[in-house]
């Protein structure tokens, strides 16, 4: 597990250059759509713009919304900054916010379903209970609102109606590994109706594989790094 993503002693700003990039290249959103976020322990929120091709974007992109609301760079947040914002206030356990039209996670969103993930242990394991937020208008409060009501519930993971999907982790890393295990189920549900009907495993049974995981993995032993240190870090590097 050491080798896993490990964006820990990174910039605010180089980490979600990085997973927009991963996500970008993967095809698992599109050149316009998805935004990603992180909350600073001040309350910044630095958060990729709007305008801006995903394929090409560079760390020099990603905006800072002061937690007195100034907006310090070179372009306009996100239009989905509004419900980035509610999420933070509704769960100050998260500390960033991935959200992409990953065709899996859309498939579902657009049929009004969200993927059973009692198919494969990590993937309940990692995801939780998963949410559903219904139907607003994409950069409105509305949609802050549908979205923070399930964040409010406890979920991490949410299926937006005819959209795509939200996701909330601890730090970066946390929200892309989330990410990536859902819409790996999303397709695989897909892909497993196309040839026969899925089985699907008890909660006892994937009770038994998160008692069976050692107690601290890691990359989930939760080390935060003032940004002054990383900005001192990446002038020396
Ligand atoms: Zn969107």
């Amino acid at each position: 597990m050491d080798n896993l993503l490990n964006t820990k002693m990174m910039h605010s700003r180089d980490q979600i250059t990085l997973i927009m990039r991963r996500i970008y290249d993967r095809a698992l959103t599109t050149t316009s759509g998805g935004n990603i976020s992180m909350i600073g322990e001040n309350g910044d929120i630095w958060i990729t713009p709007t305008g801006v091709d995903k394929g090409l974007m560079k760390p020099t992109d990603i905006v800072c919304v002061k937690a007195d609301g100034m907006i310090v760079g070179e372009h306009k947040p996100s239009s989905e900054y509004p419900f980035h914002l509610a999420i933070y206030k509704a769960r100050p356990d998260i500390k960033a916010i991935i959200h992409a039209h990953p065709p899996g996670l859309v498939a579902f969103s657009i049929v009004r379903k969200t993927p059973n993930t009692n198919v494969l242990p990590q993937a309940k394991f990692l995801c939780g209970e998963i949410g559903y937020a219904s139907y607003a208008l994409p950069g409105t409060d509305g949609l802050g609102e549908s979205i923070a009501v399930e964040f409010l519930k406890g979920r991490s993971v949410v299926i937006m109606e005819n959209h795509g999907t939200v996701i909330g982790g601890s730090n970066i890393a946390d929200a892309y590994q989330k990410f990536e295990a859902i819409e790996s189920t999303a397709r695989s549900l897909l892909y497993a109706n196309m040839i026969g009907k899925p089985s699907y495993l008890s909660n006892e049974q994937i009770a038994s594989y998160a008692a069976a995981l050692p107690a601290f993995l890691p990359e989930m032993n939760d080390t935060s790094y003032p940004m002054l240190e990383k900005e001192k870090r990446l002038e020396v590097y």
